[in-house]
């Protein structure tokens, strides 16, 4: 994943993360160009489930994205008839 300066536009290069969550990552970042020299935190989110898990966490819900809801929903009656 490619992350910009968002003051700049310069790259800027990922340090550490923490995941206080499974579906959640802090990351930190830092602008290469030393005429910028910005830095901060990125919050990361398992946002949508486009595709389920066949080895499900029962602690993790990631909400299915409506678009990818009939797909699933015909997948499931397909395999069921
Ligand atoms: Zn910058």
């Amino acid at each position: 994943m490619k992350i910009s300066c968002p003051h700049c536009a310069d790259r800027a290069i990922t340090r550490t993360s923490k995941r206080p969550a499974p579906v959640f990552y802090e990351v930190y970042a830092q602008c290469i160009n030393p005429d910028c020299g910005w830095a901060g935190k990125l919050h990361i989110e398992f946002a949508t489930t486009t595709a389920p898990s066949r080895k499900p966490n029962a602690a993790v819900r990631i909400p299915i994205e409506p678009a990818s809801r009939r797909v699933l929903l015909e997948q499931l009656t397909a395999q069921h008839s």
